[in-house]
Order: C-alpha cells, then structure tokens, then sequence
C-alpha cells in the first residue's frame, strides 16, 4: 500500500476529526442549534450560523454519488493503475471524497453502498471507503 501523506490543517478545527480516525471512528461536527452534520470542520454551522457544535460519530456507511478512474498514474507514490476517486455521501448528509478500495474497475456503480475502512500511514489515519453494507 502506498504511502499517503497527512494533509495540511486547513483551520483549528480538524484536529479532532483527525484523532477521531486515529481510532478508526469517523466524527464530523453536529450543530447544537439546528442538529446539521457538516464537513468539512469549521467554526460555523453553514445552515444557521451558530458556532455551538459537538463531535458527532457516525455509522461510517453511504453510498457513491461519482466516481472516476485514473488509468494513467499521476503521482510517482501511486503508480498501481487504475485507481479512483469518489464522491461518497454519508448516511449521515455530508458528502466527501475518498477513495473507494478493494474492487476493480468496473465493479463499483453509482448508488452502491460503501463502508469506511481506516487506513493507518505512519503518522495519521486515512479515511478510505469500501463496497458492502454496515459491519
Ligand atoms: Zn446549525
């Protein structure tokens, strides 16, 4: 497995999602005024404006919304061709991009539902995704 590299903080408020991964839990922000689940973390709630919120852990399922394959490599630390990049939306509401491991090109439609699968580099924790249900 390549080795990823740790994104770069973005605001104050990801760390705790980062360390939520370390122990392969996936938690966004849930809005204490009006229950939205946003990501990516920030200090304001995008629907309502308040900044009262709490770590919400979620059930790590969704389903593919998009989906592309790369069948030439773009970066010399991922040359296994083909590989993609998915946008997944959480059962939850929020929408991410990941990657979507462990099935073929081909094999992966929109709609199909995925699972989180935590992927552990060296210095932090990968959120990845997977084909199946819950479990
Ligand atoms: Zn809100």
């Amino acid at each position: 497995m390549p080795e990823r590299t740790r994104p770069k903080p973005k605001n104050r408020f990801e760390q705790a999602y980062w360390d939520a991964l370390a122990r392969h839990q996936l938690s966004l922000q849930r809005c204490k005024g009006c229950g939205f689940v946003r990501h990516p973390p920030g200090e304001f709630c995008p629907e309502c404006w308040s900044g009262e919120f709490e770590w919400q852990p979620l059930s790590g399922t969704g389903s593919i919304v998009s989906i592309i394959w790369y069948m030439k490599s773009l970066d010399a630390r991922f040359p296994e061709v083909p590989y993609n990049v998915a946008l997944v939306r959480l059962t939850e509401g929020p929408a991410l991009i990941s990657n979507v491991v462990g099935s073929a090109f081909g094999e992966i439609n929109i709609g199909d539902p995925v699972r989180a699968r935590y992927c552990d580099e060296t210095d932090f924790t990968a959120l990845l995704f997977e084909k199946g249900s819950a479990g």
